[in-house]
């Protein structure tokens, strides 16, 4: 036994799978091709073309969602719809999928049924079959999702690829599943304080809670990308919030980028929400997680070729020297720090909050 304890806040939860990736990273493999690092691992089958992706993602009770304000279906639905995200971030089609669950005794049967029938629904929509997983006695609801997924080796994209001069874009939307946290954080503590005869009015804040509770995964993108012969060159999703994936594509890539705060695409009931509370709506939407958008790196001359609707253009990759930059609304230029959503950070969630990550 080692004697000496670091505590897991000290290094943060990328610098632990740094460490624990050390003890591993030897044990590869003629076949393997990406292990860990990116959004899912890559491995060759044996026809060569193919290649099969394999990802995990798990959802807590208390620190990934709050029993209170998540229904078991929605629940369901968003633990396989992570776990495609990160398939489709490799730009490959999901196939299959196991799950282990660890329930709590005030779970009921019934409330099984329904996280499988949003299970189910997700399995439906993104074309894949669960077959199988695992089902044990917990403190708390525990979920873990694995799925695998398949590519052409030559369409696999990775997070690194991209090279200065490429455009940095996004599909949809961000911040908004940061909003719609913040909206039921606040329902969950008038709840507490009003009881049980509170009525809240969650009408106007339909788009931004449906954000956070029922997220989807971009595969819809990736399909029009081959429809159309698009190719980015490097791809990752947006878990944790778009400041902290930009830095992952640049790392990975061995460049820098600047970021246009202005050009972020953000819903109007997103700004509603930064209204409501007082803050910036930028912040939602540099460091927000959550969305499940995809962020990748567009040749120039792809342009042309995409869906002008299905995309925003925020910012450029630099050279590696430039580091990473932010131009303010206000057209200062200045370092975009790598904050997003960490485990492992105090007033990470594990004291009792939900808060956002994959
Ligand atoms: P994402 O947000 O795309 O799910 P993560 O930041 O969770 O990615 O993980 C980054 C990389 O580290 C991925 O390749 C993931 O598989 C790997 N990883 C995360 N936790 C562990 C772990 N405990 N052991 C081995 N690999 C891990
Ligand atoms: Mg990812």
């Amino acid at each position: 036994m080692s004697e000496t304890f670091t505590p897991i806040n000290e290094v943060g939860e990328f610098g632990l799978i740094d460490r624990l990736q050390t003890i591993v990273a030897d044990l590869s493999d003629p076949d393997l091709i990406m292990g860990i690092g990116d959004d899912a691992a890559v491995y060759r089958l044996p026809d060569e073309e193919t290649v099969h992706v394999i990802t995990t993602d798990a959802l807590l009770e208390g620190v990934h969602f709050d029993r209170l304000m998540t229904p078991m279906e929605h629940l369901g639905y968003k633990a396989i719809a992570v776990n495609v995200s990160d398939v489709v971030a490799m730009n490959a089609e999901p196939r299959y999928a196991t799950i282990a669950v660890g329930i709590p005794a005030k779970i009921s049967v019934e409330m099984m049924e329904a996280f499988y029938r949003g299970v189910r629904r997700a399995c439906e929509k993104y074309g894949l079959v669960l077959v199988g997983g695992d089902t044990t006695a917990a403190h708390t609801l525990c979920i873990s999702v694995t799925v695998v997924g398949e590519a052409r080796m030559e369409d696999v994209i990775f997070r690194r690829g991209a090279r200065p001069g490429d455009l940095l874009c996004v599909s949809g939307d961000l911040g908004a599943a940061y909003a719609g946290l913040k909206i039921l954080l606040e329902q969950r503590r008038a709840l507490k304080e009003k009881g049980a005869d509170y009525q809240p009015d969650l009408e106007p804040y339909r788009y931004v809670i449906q954000r956070q509770l029922l997220p989807e995964a971009r595969l819809d993108v990736i399909r029009d990308w081959r429809d159309r012969g698009v190719r980015p060159r490097a791809l990752i999703d947006v878990s944790d919030g778009l400041a902290s994936e930009v830095h992952h594509l640049c790392r990975h890539s061995n460049c820098g980028a600047i970021v246009y705060a202005s050009a972020i695409p953000v819903a109007l009931e997103t700004r509603e929400v930064a209204d409501h509370f007082a803050e910036d709506v930028d912040t939602y939407a540099l460091f927000g997680g959550e969305d499940y958008e995809l962020l990748f790196a567009l040749p120039p001359e792809q342009l042309e070729l995409l869906d002008p609707t299905s995309f925003n253009v925020i910012g450029e990759f630099l050279p590696a020297d430039q580091g990473v930059q932010v131009q303010t609304p206000e057209g200062a230029i200045i370092p975009l720090e790598p904050a997003g959503y960490q485990h492992f950070r105090s007033g990470d969630g594990t004291e009792g909050e939900a808060s956002a990550d994959s």
